[in-house]
């Protein structure tokens, strides 16, 4: 099983419609999904369709401990499970402040998941912050995704998410590693995108052996800019349900094809880019 934390500080950047899009990408592959949404603001849940308002359980019930993680996850498509979050997760970071082990909450409630839910994949789409949630996700996870829109001071705050992550390693989770960076929002006109992404990889280059970002890859899949993709979350719907022949969809099933690329010992098919993903 692969654990993935979509992480950056930033708001604005793709982290949801990047976790939204790879889950049901790799969903639509046939591998096992189950996305946890740790935002307060419930963005990837309402993507899916899931609307997480009311009475239904949420992830705020499994870190405050009354439900577990089996008991509140949906179904939202073939193979790909939601777990939804709502606003009292805001109130999580403080609510737990005198709680012991309060970082590794989601961990037990996720090893306790999978002993009776085998999934090939747990997504998780962090809120923008580095505070408790994040820290869970983060000590949950063994691989750290960071999507980064290349822009002016796109760099800027990098080394305080790639210390936090070097913290939690250290402390927490020996497993854990930046294992891939995504460029979302990507505008292909533009010298400022090349300039960026020369200037990340002299910075991977330079670093510490011991560094949990010292393999980390650019993925070669740019998500470019797609009205398709700001429009899908409106109709619950992943990119390849709401617009699969969109530029959108080709770039997030070529990135679903290096992720199942790098899947050990299976080499995956690519998948052609001119038609939609398992239609
Ligand atoms: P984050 O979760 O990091 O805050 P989102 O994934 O919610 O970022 O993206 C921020 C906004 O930009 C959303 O309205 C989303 O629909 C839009 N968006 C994200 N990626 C793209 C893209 N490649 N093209 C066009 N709009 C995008
Ligand atoms: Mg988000």
């Amino acid at each position: 099983m692969r654990s993935i934390c979509v992480m950056n500080q930033k708001g604005g950047v793709g982290k949801t419609t990047t976790s939204v899009n790879l889950a049901a990408g790799l969903a639509k592959q046939g591998r096992r999904v189950c996305l946890i949404d740790l935002d307060p603001q419930g963005h990837s849940s309402l993507h899916l369709g899931v609307d997480a308002f009311g009475q239904t359980p949420t992830i705020y019930d499994v870190l405050s401990g009354t439900k577990t993680l089996a008991e509140v996850k949906q179904l939202a498509a073939d193979h790909l499970w939601v777990v939804p979050s709502d606003l009292d997760l805001a109130a999580t970071e403080v609510e737990l402040v005198d709680t012991p082990g309060r970082e590794l909450i989601l961990r037990g409630a996720v090893e306790r998941l999978i002993q009776q839910h085998p999934f090939d994949y747990i997504v998780m789409d962090c809120p923008p912050s580095l505070g408790v949630l994040t820290i869970n996700a983060l000590t949950t996870a063994k691989e750290v995704f960071i999507p980064l829109q290349p822009h002016f001071l796109a760099l800027q705050g990098m080394s305080k998410l790639f210390e936090t992550t070097a913290l939690v390693k250290r402390r927490l989770n020996r497993d854990l590693k930046v294992s891939g960076i995504i460029l979302c929002l990507y505008e292909t006109a533009t010298r400022l995108a090349a300039d960026i992404t020369d200037d990340l990889i002299r910075f991977l280059e330079q670093s510490d052996p011991q560094a949990p970002w010292k393999n980390a890859k650019i993925f070669d899949s740019r998500i470019r800019r797609n009205i398709k993709l700001a429009e899908s979350p409106s109709f619950g719907q992943s990119i390849f349900d709401y617009a699969p022949k969109s530029s959108g969809a080709m770039d997030y099933a070529a990135l679903v094809s290096e992720i199942l690329a790098t899947e050990m010992g299976v080499m995956s098919q690519p998948i052609p880019v001119t038609t939609p993903v398992a239609a």
